[in-house]
């Protein structure tokens, strides 16, 4: 397990001969010249987890992940996939509170909390996502609203913490070509530290993402910053070449 991590969410993109191309490309670019020292994670939609688990089965550094999980454990809830489901097809990773989530599917803390918990029953990493609206930064109170959203983290109890990463995604940066500047993320992400370390000896090497229109052209300068670990990427990380070169942009 790396502290340095690269993850894409394909979010609800890719038929299966898309996806398995797609992960195929990229695998071919990790051989072309390793990257130690990062986990790559693939998240695909729920339905080719088991494939693209497979097409990366016994590889350094490359892993699976979920792009969400059900609260619940088993039993009926139509249309749910549990994380030990997960678990069991293949993903080592699991996306949760993305904004999306939080917006469209009304996705609060106290779900948020039990989702946190189906995670780690099912040995899966969770990557847990917050970020502020423009509103609430505009407005001042984007470290209130990143601290309230980090409430279902902030409880859990010490042990988990080593397997915990943070993705901080403003809202306001998701998938609308306005990146964060490397100061306002960088602010963002010691802050998150501090706030998780306040109790927690664990927290200080928790691996914190910074997602929201990240690139290849912008990546470099974002992962130069003391506390950005990574990226939590979208719209890049379904090409191949600008996922992979983001990948390669951590300081040497
Ligand atoms: C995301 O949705 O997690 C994301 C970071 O998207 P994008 O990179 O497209 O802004």
């Amino acid at each position: 397990m790396n502290s340095k991590i690269v993850a894409g969410n394909w979010k609800m993109n890719c038929d299966r001969s898309e996806a398995a191309r797609l992960a195929g490309e990229i695998l071919d670019l990790l051989d072309a010249q390793d990257i130690p020292g990062v986990d790559v994670v693939l998240a695909p939609p729920y339905v080719h987890i088991s494939e693209i688990a497979g097409l990366l089965e016994g590889r350094r550094g490359t892993f699976t992940g979920a792009q969400n999980c059900s609260m619940h454990q088993k039993g009926a809830y139509t249309g749910e996939i549990s994380a030990q489901m997960l678990k069991s097809a293949g993903a080592r990773y699991v996306i949760l509170g993305h904004s999306e989530r939080r917006r469209d599917f009304h996705e609060n803390n106290g779900q948020l909390t039990q989702k946190l918990e189906r995670a780690f029953e099912a040995d899966l990493r969770p990557i847990f996502c917050c970020g502020e609206s423009l509103d609430e930064r505009d407005g001042g109170s984007h470290f209130d609203a990143v601290k309230t959203q980090l409430e279902p983290v902030a409880g859990l109890p010490a042990e988990f913490f080593s397997k915990l990463v943070i993705a901080y995604e403003p809202v306001w940066a998701i998938g609308t070509g306005r990146t964060a500047t490397p100061d306002q993320a960088q602010e963002m992400h010691a802050f998150i530290r501090k706030h998780l370390s306040s109790d927690k000896d664990h927290a200080a090497g928790i691996p914190i993402l910074y997602g929201g229109s990240c690139n290849d052209s912008n990546a470099a300068a974002l992962f130069a910053q003391p506390d950005i670990n990574g990226g939590l990427i979208g719209g890049a990380s379904l090409k191949a070449g600008s996922f992979v070169q983001i990948a390669r942009s951590f300081p040497s």
